[in-house]
């Protein structure tokens, strides 16, 4: 069996109610999807993180180089995508394109198999994956507080037992909107911040050293990806853990988080990294340093059954009785990319969504919903 053909898809939508973070605003999102299909027509689909027109890009460039190989050998596919990429993009983009095309690669093999991905993975450690909320963004409001509020009700009336906000407006406005949303959910319910690496380090001190009395789970992104320095001075100087690594690439990026002690929880973005292939080795690496991961996860169905996969196969450090749960991303911020590309859709229940039981990654794209978000340039 070969691969007969790659094909790319850029997919967008508008948002009916733009949000920005601590970066930029979101008018529309926007994703590359890759399926990769075999000559007897069997197909996987993969997803890209990151600019998806560049992905889109990326997967145009390296598709020549997987065209006729093996399905089965994806490892081996994967070393050739990034010999032939290494001079170029030693992380960044590029590698989002290796990423896409070795998740689809994944599932395409779990479905020539007929065993899902997190088998292949080395075994599934479990069957529901705890997940906690990602949303509470800002939006254009003259109540920016309440709606921050209100949003945080719903989801633990939603049944989340963990959620993460967004922060890196400024210690006081942030110090503001941890305290009011803190007071909304109540001491039971876990709670997160991410900055999106918009603090320096005397802010992201400053600010930790005030939420320390809210409980905080962890503190994502405080510093910029690039102050690994930073990030292990913080680390020392707060009580806080300290997570990151959504803008880290490959084995060797993460060889730094980890070995300059930056991060309690590394945060590799599986269609970004370097897709499952390299993201397992990362959570080995991480074990080496008794750090666990939890996957970072912003995109469609496809994006979040590989990081389900991923999760039910990992191991936690450190080992012992009464493990605490593996925890995976779970955006719900506007998305009808999300809410309506894949099938089965994920439904969350007490926290937790079950890994699919399916040959390969147990997500399908619905042809229609493709086409009516398909870009045609
Ligand atoms: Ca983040």
């Amino acid at each position: 069996m070969k691969i007969s053909r790659i094909e790319a898809y850029v997919v967008e939508q508008r948002l009916d109610r733009p949000f920005y973070f601590s970066q930029f605003e979101f008018q529309t999102r926007q994703i590359c999807l890759v399926k990769v299909l075999a000559e007897d027509g069997t197909y996987g689909w993969g997803e890209g993180y990151g600019p998806a027109t560049v992905v889109k890009a990326g997967i145009e460039f390296l598709a020549p180089l997987v065209s006729g190989e093996d399905p089965l050998q994806v490892e081996a596919i994967w070393s050739k995508m990034h010999l032939r990429s290494l001079d170029y993009a030693r992380r960044g983009v590029l590698v989002a394109a290796i990423s896409a095309i070795d998740i689809a690669l994944w599932d395409l093999r779990g479905k020539l198999l007929g065993q899902p991905v997190s088998v292949l993975l080395g075994g599934r450690r479990r069957e529901q994956v705890r997940v906690y909320a990602t949303g509470l963004y800002f939006t254009e409001t003259d109540d920016q507080l309440g709606a921050l509020v209100e949003e945080a009700r719903l989801y633990a009336a939603q049944g989340f037992s963990a959620i993460k906000m967004k922060v890196g407006l400024g210690v006081e406005t942030d110090l503001r909107h941890a305290r009011a949303v803190r007071q909304a959910i109540g001491a039971d319910i876990e709670l997160m911040v991410d900055a999106n690496h918009a603090y320096s380090l005397s802010e992201a001190l400053s600010f930790a050293g005030q939420i320390e009395p809210l409980g905080i789970s962890f503190f994502e992104e405080p510093l910029s990806p690039e102050d690994y320095d930073g990030y292990r001075e913080l680390r020392q100087r707060t009580s806080i853990a300290i997570a990151g690594g959504e803008c880290e690439y490959l084995l060797a990026g993460f060889r730094q988080l980890l070995s300059q002690r930056c991060v309690d929880i590394a945060q590799p973005d599986i269609c970004g990294a370097g897709g499952l292939t390299e993201v397992k080795r990362i959570a080995a690496l991480a074990s080496a340093f008794q750090t666990n991961i939890i996957p970072h996860s912003w995109g469609t169905g496809i994006a979040f059954a590989a990081g389900l996969h991923l999760v039910s196969s990992l191991d936690l450090a450190p080992g012992r009785l009464r493990m605490p749960e593996a925890l995976l991303e779970m955006d719900r911020s506007e998305s009808a990319l999300r809410d309506t590309l894949t099938r089965p859709q994920f439904k969350q229940e007490g926290g937790r969504v079950a890994v699919p039981t399916a040959p390969g990654l147990g997500v399908d794209v619905d042809p229609e919903s493709l086409a009516r978000f398909t870009r045609s340039s």
